[in-house]
């Protein structure tokens, strides 16, 4: 196994004692689940397989915080994947609203269409049916295949990933081929062939509530006894940060009456979503009415947004506030014109 070199020696000094080690632990972890997991999630009430789909989607790069009460409001607004299917996609942009990387929802509701053209409505078993489904890799197809299917399927996120790392000691970088396969191996000795389902929901909770990033709570987890870790708050190890670059956009405000003029996105991040106009030319002047900060992948982006007098340019659309509430619009452009709504609104 790679990572057979890189475990404490006194704990590991064989592939049996590693089979019987990870046997010991899933014991201690499933029995310390059933009076401390997080069975209260409303994803884990329910089994139905659509349900862990939409679940898996909203959680792919946002808290649990943020997705529950969403999770709740879609599965009111779309009961069942037929019903998703059949949703105008602006219905389901703005059904995503707060969730951020909008990309997630056009693919699910491509997800949605093709499970409807193609299985019959039944979110698939196969590992090969679920990769070819719009916006599902690998992470997402074991996921389901765990959550909603109970089938073997070793499941890694974040918390799973750092919980492993630790248990075994990994000092590889996790984000490197070589780390990538070692911590495979760790999760294959790990990952048990039926009740994969119990299993990844307790190593997620480990993960969420003991087993934290910084300095864990070794002294009450239930994997203390056979855990190789003899720094953990050290571990995951990542290979060195990209740097962060900063930009600065500025976006034009044409405001006439009680009407905001903005323009349909045609990028690929926020595409059919509704934004500020780019400021194109103009030339800024005086002070911008709102300046919000926001980060894109390595970038750190200022947003400043100035008023502009000038004719409005075919393509924008003038919006009511009222109008622009239901609106789908990207996180950062709704904060900017809420400060501006709030400016004009305190100098009317
Ligand atoms: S003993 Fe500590 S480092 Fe090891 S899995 Fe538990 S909380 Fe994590």
């Amino acid at each position: 196994m790679p990572y057979e070199a890189k475990v404490d020696k006194k704990k590991s000094h064989s592939t049996s004692d590693q089979i019987s080690r990870a046997s010991r632990a899933r014991k201690t972890l499933l029995q310390w689940h059933e009076s401390h997991g997080r069975h209260e999630l409303p994803w884990r009430k329910r089994s139905d397989p659509y349900a862990v789909l939409v679940s898996e989607f909203m959680l792919q790069q946002t808290t649990v915080t943020t997705v529950t009460p969403r999770f709740h409001a879609w599965m009111k607004r779309f009961p069942a994947i037929s019903d998703l299917a059949v949703a105008e996609e602006q219905e389901v942009l703005a059904a995503w609203e707060g969730l951020g990387y909008y990309s997630r929802a056009r693919r699910l509701h491509a997800a949605a269409r093709s499970v409807m053209e193609h299985h019959l409505g039944e979110v698939p078993v196969k590992e090969s049916d679920l990769l070819a489904l719009p916006g599902v890799g690998a992470y997402t197809a074991a996921a389901i295949r765990a959550f909603a299917h109970d089938q073997h399927a070793v499941v890694l996120d974040t918390n799973i990933i750092r919980v492993l790392a630790r248990w075994g000691n990994m000092i590889t970088p996790i984000d490197t081929a070589a780390g990538r396969s070692s911590l495979e191996a760790i999760a294959d000795n790990f990952f048990p062939k039926t009740g994969c389902r119990s299993l990844a929901s307790a190593l997620m909770d480990l993960g969420a509530m003991i087993c934290t990033s910084g300095m864990p709570d070794c002294k009450e987890c239930p994997l203390k006894d056979t855990c190789a870790a003899p720094a953990p708050e050290t571990l995951p190890k990542k290979s060195p940060r990209a740097v962060i670059t900063k930009l600065l956009e500025h976006r034009a405000c044409f405001q006439r009456g009680d009407h905001l003029y903005l323009e349909q996105s045609l990028g690929p991040r926020w595409r059919g979503l509704w934004i500020l106009p780019d400021l194109g030319s103009a030339k800024p002047s005086g002070r911008a009415l709102a300046e919000i900060t926001y980060p894109i992948t390595r970038y750190r982006v200022t947003m400043k947004v100035h008023p502009v007098k000038s004719a409005i340019p075919a393509g924008l659309k003038g919006f009511s506030q009222e109008e622009l509430a239901n609106l789908p619009i990207p996180s950062p452009h709704r904060r900017a014109i809420a400060a501006i709504l709030h400016t004009s609104h305190t100098n009317t």
